[in-house]
């Protein structure tokens, strides 16, 4: 069993930023990650409204800096798949994929979350064959080709404007009658002249060939969406389309921890923590999209991660009898 003084589950700009504080406590910190360091920060294409970062950096720089930066102050990378986490007594025991074992009386989680689906038919089928949840990774597949995005906030519009620059054919899908996304980003997508947008619009089905290898051919839309509001459906249209590109919200990373430790989440399944990053598990600490919030970004995001890990010092040297 590896013991440390803090455990940090996801190196997205949350848990980088945490580790780098915890480290710099001198805190011993491990940071486990499943994928590459950087979280959804790494598929951001310019990354212009950090402050202080300008000009603007790509999201795989901005990670890789703060990933360098933990590491220059101590903080040590484990890059596998956490399978549990549990609590006994004041002890967190963290198992791996691998089989191993770490323990720590702390632990910040900053899993984030993972894309939303539509749920409709063809989704599934035609994930990588023309419906993609990342811009920057398959745009480029679609150059000057015909591409729907779905939904209306501020992803849907930063990732229309990305793929804006790839074909004049962009075409938004928005269920309702104006974007939940920032002014500045909605304005953008309104003013762009490769996009269109469509509101009180939903994508209700993805067709094209159903053999190996087949690719999405259209999409089933429909004017209203009945689930929102009374009013009935309109007829069904069928549009020619080359891919799909979907950004309807995400959904937090929990599920490897919330029963065994029968943490507090809102009714939509994100930690709920306090103003110190506190969740409702004595020494469970939770930072960036994991958790409650109204406003993501990726500066909350670290502001997040160094709020948790000072009150996790805190914590730890309560633990021990230290007050300073
Ligand atoms: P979001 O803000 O939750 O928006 C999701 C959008 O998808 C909403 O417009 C929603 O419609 C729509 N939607 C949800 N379920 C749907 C369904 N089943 N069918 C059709 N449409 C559906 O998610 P997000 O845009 O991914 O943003 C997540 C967080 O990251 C936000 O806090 C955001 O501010 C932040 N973010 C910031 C930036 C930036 O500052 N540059 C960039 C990206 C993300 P309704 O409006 O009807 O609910």
């Amino acid at each position: 069993m590896t013991e440390a003084d803090l455990i940090i589950i996801g190196a997205g700009p949350a848990g980088l930023t945490a580790a780098q504080y915890g480290a710099r406590a001198n805190l011993s910190v491990v940071v486990l990650e499943q994928l590459a360091p950087g979280g959804q920060a790494l598929l951001i294409d310019v990354l212009e409204n950090y402050p202080g970062i300008a000009p603007e950096k790509t999201g795989f720089e901005f990670a890789q800096d703060l990933c360098n930066q933990a590491e220059s102050f101590g903080a040590k990378f484990l890059m596998e798949e956490v399978k549990t986490l549990d609590k006994e007594a004041d002890t967190f025991t963290v198992s791996l994929a691998s089989g191993q074992k770490l323990s720590s009386p702390a632990v910040i989680v900053a899993t984030g979350a993972t894309h939303r689906h539509l749920d409709i038919p063809g989704e599934k089928e035609f994930s990588g064959r023309g419906v993609s949840y990342c811009a920057t990774c398959d745009g480029p597949f679609f150059k000057d080709k015909k591409i729907f995005v779905a939904g209306g906030g501020d992803s849907a519009c930063v990732e229309a404007q990305y793929l804006s620059r790839l074909t004049n054919e962009v075409i938004m899908v928005h269920r309702r009658e104006k974007f939940r996304a920032q002014k500045a980003l909605a304005d953008r997508v309104l003013q762009n002249p490769n996009i269109k947008v469509r509101f009180n619009t939903t994508i209700k089905e993805i067709k094209g060939s159903q053999e190996m290898g087949g690719k999405l051919s259209s999409v089933v839309l429909a004017e209203t969406c009945p689930e929102l509001d009374a009013k009935p459906a309109s007829p069904l249209t069928e549009e020619s389309a080359d891919a799909v590109f979907i950004f309807v919200g995400s959904v937090p990373q929990t599920s490897f921890f919330a029963d065994s430790l029968k943490i507090e989440l809102d009714k939509t399944g994100y930690i709920i923590a306090d103003s110190g990053m506190a969740s409702s598990v004595p020494g469970l600490f939770a930072a960036g999209d994991v958790r409650v919030s109204p406003f993501r970004q990726v500066v909350t995001a670290a502001g997040d991660g160094a709020i948790a890990a000072h009150y996790a010092s805190a914590y730890i040297d309560k633990l021990k009898g230290q007050t300073y």
